[in-house]
């Protein structure tokens, strides 16, 4: 691949490293920091996520949307977990092992103190906490490291808990290990000073050396992720999460680079045929006799085949952006949160059982001319429905160049866990499109990804049994509630 010249491209990047520390007990209770396998499980219980109001009457709109959903989470927990990993106690005091390590952390990257330290809560809708979010503390701020291109500002030092391990997905929801929650999680982010792909890869090393350097971390898989923020001067700031491995940062910044690239070409050429979407319709007469499994085996079900025209889109629904990814697969991966296995588009057809003549009804179907695409969802007419307009309204987007999103931080950390469990380079096809083309700066996100401490999303209990109490430290402290709001 050509190298870009990343200086004329306006390349902006940023680095988000958490690290789990190597404490003795965890962050707000006794336990041990140790992993353990799902089959050592004590028991399992289930919890599902409720959206209450905030203390300014507002609902948090991922909460409902997850609410909707109706996931469920089971936990595994283990005779070295207790009733804090499982929300049925409150937090005890911050771990002083895991306060001590940190102040060493910022003493290392040159950084300022916080006189106080306060414990603040982020929302997570994902099932990763039993809580419904995630305790964190803003330890110190204002460092720096030296690269070999100049110094890299490090805005913040975090100390907040390691989130339940993601084990399966199960039919009605995620099923979690709670071994790994609460463990000490350091997350270092670095300002927007990275220029290049070399310096983004030095800059993580130097900061992991760091790390390893206070002979208080955590090593092996899993232990470090890291999120990168890149964006170029035309393109979206795009957040690719929970890459684990420092040797691939210059891979995956090379790689998102070319994508928001190549996505631009295809906004300008988009622009130039004046694209456009058309209304979703019912196509399934086209498909009456279709020798395609997964349409005549939705069909014969009692599903639906549902197409849209894709005015202007010939041609680039099916164009790769980077290795493996082109804007059919970002279709693809909104029409698959609706519950849809993918879409077909004319791109990639005739092909997978649908013939020439079948392409030439869907186009004359929907009345789509030479210039345009169609895109084709056959699944239960519910889905079907669903999956095909979650690729409308995500047509408005690939035309203005802003890619891959994920709706919200819940869910984006949900995806980014699943992300983490791979190798990195999925996670870089992973990347998510943050709010309007801003460059890679970490402040508006981190404003808004901090809410009022009051519960607004939390597991509710339905299994109706009390566990046994184990690793007791029932000091209340340390929790981010205002008093007396501690939502139960
Ligand atoms: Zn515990």
């Amino acid at each position: 691949m050509s190298e870009y010249d990343y200086d004329e491209l306006g390349l902006v990047a940023g680095l988000e490293i958490h690290q789990q520390l190597d404490t003795e007990t965890k962050l707000f209770c006794a336990c041990p920091t140790t992993l353990r396998e799902p089959e050592a499980a004590a028991k399992t219980f289930t919890r599902y996520l409720h959206p209450t109001r905030s203390e300014l009457g507002e609902i948090d709109e991922a909460a409902l949307e997850e609410s909707r959903v109706g996931r469920q989470f089971e936990y595994l927990a283990y005779d070295s977990t207790c009733l804090v990993e499982e929300d049925d106690e409150p937090p005890g005091r911050v771990d002083s092992e895991a306060i001590a390590t940190t102040l060493e952390i910022a003493a290392l990257l040159d950084m300022t103190v916080a006189d106080q330290v306060h414990v603040m809560r982020k929302i997570v809708v994902d099932g990763s906490n039993t809580t419904g979010f995630q305790r964190t503390m803003l330890v110190a701020s204002d460092g720096a490291i030296e690269t070999d291109d100049g110094p890299v500002g490090i805005e913040d030092l975090m100390l907040e808990e390691e989130s339940a391990k993601r084990i399966a997905e199960t039919d009605s929801g995620v099923r979690y290990g709670l071994d790994r929650l609460g463990i000490p999680l350091v997350e270092i982010g670095t300002r927007p000073d990275i220029r290049t792909p070399e310096q983004a890869r030095e800059a993580a090393e130097r900061i992991g050396m760091l790390l390893r350097s206070t002979g208080k971390v955590k090593r092996g898989l899993g232990s470090i992720r890291q999120d990168v923020n890149v964006s170029i001067a035309e393109g979206a700031r795009v957040e690719i999460k929970g890459v684990q491995s420092l040797d691939d940062i210059d891979d995956i910044v090379r790689n998102e680079v070319r994508r928001q690239v190549e996505l631009l070409s295809i906004v300008d050429e988009l622009d130039a045929r004046d694209a456009a979407v058309g209304e979703p319709q019912d196509v399934s007469d086209v498909f009456a006799d279709t020798d395609s499994g997964v349409i005549g085996g939705a069909l014969g079900g009692g599903g639906k085949a549902m197409a849209v025209r894709l005015a202007g889109f010939d041609g680039l629904v099916g164009r790769e952006i980077q290795p493996d990814r082109r804007l059919g697969t970002e279709f693809a991966d909104h029409a698959a949160r609706q519950g849809a296995g993918g879409i077909f588009h004319t791109d990639e057809l005739p092909a997978y059982g649908v013939t020439e003549e079948e392409v030439e009804d869907l186009r004359a179907a929907v009345g789509a001319e030479p210039d345009d695409a169609v895109a084709l969802v056959a699944d239960d007419p519910e889905t079907a429905g669903l999956a095909i307009e979650a690729v409308v309204e995500r047509v408005p987007a690939a035309a203005a160049g802003r890619s891959t999103d994920v709706p919200r931080d819940g869910r984006a950390a949900g995806r980014a866990r699943r992300v983490g469990d791979r190798d990195a380079r999925t996670a870089h096809r992973e990347g998510r499109a943050l709010p309007g083309r801003t460059r890679a700066g970490r402040g508006p996100r981190r404003a808004g990804r901090l809410r009022p401490a009051n519960g607004v999303v939390r597991g509710g209990r339905r299994d109706g049994r009390r566990p046994d109490a184990r690793c007791g430290d029932p000091r209340i402290d340390g929790d981010g509630a205002p008093p007396g709001r501690r939502a139960r």
